[in-house]
């Protein structure tokens, strides 16, 4: 097969240490792993695209077989361009389950040949979700168990409230 290439495909608005932990797992794993921000899976993001793959890059800086990338339009279309032959999907609580099985089975039929890999988080960010952070920290809560220093401090800098 060459090259195990996956393709880890999400919003990442805001990038939490749930994503992170399947992004390591992920890179254990694969010989290359993109993680990629979907452009248009958001209607009203928080953080701007540009400040997704930024956070992205700082972040999985470490991990050299690690990828950031962008883009529009079909995931399955998007794992052919870069020839990725695995999608990586993180699975929480049964919230997950449902929504991610139709996915799967959806890309299955446009490409046979691509695998959806389902990879599951510490138990300690299985409840995680991006819009729960956001909505915690928006409301002033402390998010920093849930996602990394620097995406603390842009969630701060993002809501705090104007004067
Ligand atoms: P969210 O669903 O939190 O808004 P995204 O749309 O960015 O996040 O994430 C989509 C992908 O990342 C899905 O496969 C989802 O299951 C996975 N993911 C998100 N948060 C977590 C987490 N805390 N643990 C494991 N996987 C996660």
């Amino acid at each position: 097969m060459g090259q195990r290439i996956a393709l880890y495909p999400a919003s990442f608005d805001a990038l939490t240490n749930g994503h992170l932990d399947i992004i390591r797992r992920a890179a254990a794993l694969f010989d290359k792993v993109i993680v990629a921000v979907a452009r248009n899976m958001e209607k009203q993001p928080l953080f701007s695209v540009a400040e997704r793959l930024q956070m992205l890059r700082e972040l999985t800086a470490d991990i050299p077989n690690v990828e950031i990338a962008d883009y529009d339009g079909l995931t399955i279309e998007f794992a052919k361009k870069i020839g990725a032959q695995f999608i990586i999907r993180g699975l929480r609580f049964v919230s997950d389950f449902e929504y991610e099985l139709q996915l799967a089975l959806m890309n299955l039929e446009l490409d046979g040949n691509i695998e959806t890999i389902f990879m599951v988080p510490s138990v300690k960010y299985s409840f995680l979700s991006s819009r729960i952070v956001k909505e915690v920290a928006s409301l002033g809560g402390d998010v920093s168990e849930f996602v990394p220093p620097l995406v603390e401090k842009r969630l701060r800098e993002k809501l705090k409230p104007n004067k």
